[in-house]
Formats: C-alpha cells, sequence, structure tokens
C-alpha cells in the first residue's frame, strides 16, 4: 500500500485520545462546544442582542412545520475550520485538487500537507460544483470533501457545491459537516448572496434528510461573516 493509505487508516483508527495528540491545531472543538443555532438565539433573545434579520430571497421558499425541528440541526461557529473535531469539514478546493491558499491551504497544512497532497493527486482532479472525499489526517475532522466552487457570482454552480458536499455525507452516513463560505475568498462571489445560496441550499437537505443528519455547521472567518448569517440565517431557520 502506498504511504497515504497506511497513513490514512493509521489516523481513522486512532483512540481519540491518541489522536488528540497529533493535531497540528492546539484547539480542537467538538460538536458540543458549538451552539446549536436554536440555543443561541434564545440567549441572546434574553440579553436583546440579537443583530438585526435579513429577509429571505422571495424566490425562497421555505417548509415551515419543520422549524422547530431544524433550528436545532445547523450552528455558526466562527473560527478556523480546521480546528473543528467532526465528522466532515469541507474544503473549497480548486479543480486540480492542488493545496492552494485560503482555506485550502490552511486545511492541508492541518491535515499534513504531502499526506493530503498525495490522496488528493488519486482523484483526477474535480469540476466546479462538484465534490470528492478524501481522509483527514492530522485534522481533528476525520474527514474532508473537497468541492469547487464558482469563481464570481453564479448561484446554480454554489448551491451545486453545498449539495453535493451533504449528499457525500450522506452516502458514507457521516453525520456532523462543517462548511466554511465557498468561493467568497480568491474567487470573489459576494458574501450575502452566497450566504443566502448556502443557507438555502443547507435547509432544502435538512428538511429532505435531518433524521440523518446531526449538525451542519457554517464555518464564519470574521464579524461581517458573523453579521450576514445571524441576519440570513434567522430567516431561514426561524426559531419561535
Ligand atoms: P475560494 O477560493 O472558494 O474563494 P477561499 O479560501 O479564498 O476560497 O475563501 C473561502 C472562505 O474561507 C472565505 O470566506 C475565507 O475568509 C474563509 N477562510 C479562510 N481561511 C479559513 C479557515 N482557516 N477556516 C475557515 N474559513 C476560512
Amino acid at each position: 500500500m502506498t504511504d497515504w493509505k497506511i497513513e490514512k487508516q493509521k489516523f481513522l483508527s486512532m483512540k481519540l485520545e491518541e489522536k488528540r495528540k497529533e493535531y497540528r491545531t492546539k484547539k480542537y472543538y467538538t460538536v458540543d462546544d458549538v451552539p446549536t443555532w436554536k440555543d443561541y438565539v434564545i440567549s441572546k433573545r434574553k440579553s436583546n442582542k440579537l443583530l438585526p434579520a435579513i429577509p429571505l430571497l422571495e424566490s425562497n421558499k421555505i417548509e415551515s412545520s419543520l422549524n422547530s425541528k431544524l433550528a436545532d440541526k445547523v450552528s455558526f461557529f466562527t473560527g478556523d475550520i480546521t480546528t473543528l473535531e467532526i465528522d466532515v469539514i469541507v474544503n473549497a478546493a480548486n479543480k486540480a485538487l492542488r493545496g492552494g491558499g485560503g482555506v485550502d491551504g490552511a486545511i492541508h497544512r492541518a491535515a499534513g500537507y504531502n499526506l493530503l497532497q498525495s490522496e488528493c493527486q488519486t482523484l483526477n482532479g474535480c469540476p466546479e460544483g462538484e465534490a470528492k472525499i478524501t481522509g483527514g489526517y492530522k485534522l481533528p475532522a476525520k474527514y474532508v470533501i473537497h468541492t469547487v466552487g464558482p469563481q464570481g457570482e453564479k448561484p446554480g454552480l454554489l448551491q451545486l457545491c453545498y449539495r453535493n458536499s451533504v449528499q457525500i455525507m450522506l452516502d458514507h452516513k457521516y453525520r456532523t459537516i462543517a462548511f466554511p463560505c465557498i468561493s467568497t475568498g480568491i474567487y470573489g462571489y459576494p458574501l450575502e448572496p452566497a450566504a443566502h445560496v448556502a443557507v438555502m441550499e443547507v435547509r432544502k437537505q435538512l428538511e429532505k434528510y435531518h433524521e440523518d443528519i446531526d449538525r451542519v455547521i457554517f464555518c464564519l472567518f470574521g464579524e461581517i461573516d458573523e453579521q450576514i448569517y445571524i441576519g440570513i440565517l434567522q430567516s431561514y431557520f426561524p426559531v419561535l
């Protein structure tokens, strides 16, 4: 077997305590460390500190009967996606699946650059909108789903990134996943329109598959991302 296959299995079969010693990041967060969206809203309402809502886009529709169930299934987390100790983190990759800049670079470094690169290079790249899975190696996350976002504002392709990533997670029966704000860095998709697409598509997947999913985490990377997501989540995942 090639080295990456041996290493992939090694990290996947390690006891958690043992694996934690291998993390390149000092801190890690389990799904229980990340408040659900419902808990976040309830606590902010109590202190009157909930930021204003951003309304649903007119073309987007939600199945309101599921609101109460689904508000427990999503979260936002502001920080480095490589610190999440969950089943799957999603990478905003490039078509060649070669470790690049931004979140891609951070994920490769934290996984162990050569290990993750070696596996990625066996996958024959990835077209825009599609997704492929690898091991997580030294990351706290068990697996990485690499998806290639569009360059610029192309909602259909961005939506596919979220849908295909969730589908791969479900195919493998994993239950927790975190997304970065795909395409909103180097690929230049404006953050607010991208957030409407991301949150709507996750909502659609949860409406269908909520029984097979424990948590979808939107991993944000700054205060502006946070303001937008807090605004948008209130409309797409209303908490009564
Ligand atoms: P893309 O090429 O798809 O635009 P980027 O990596 O440039 O990908 O940016 C995607 C998003 O990821 C941006 O919002 C950026 O701020 C964010 N980001 C960058 N590094 C990290 C990280 N370590 N964890 C989470 N998000 C990150």
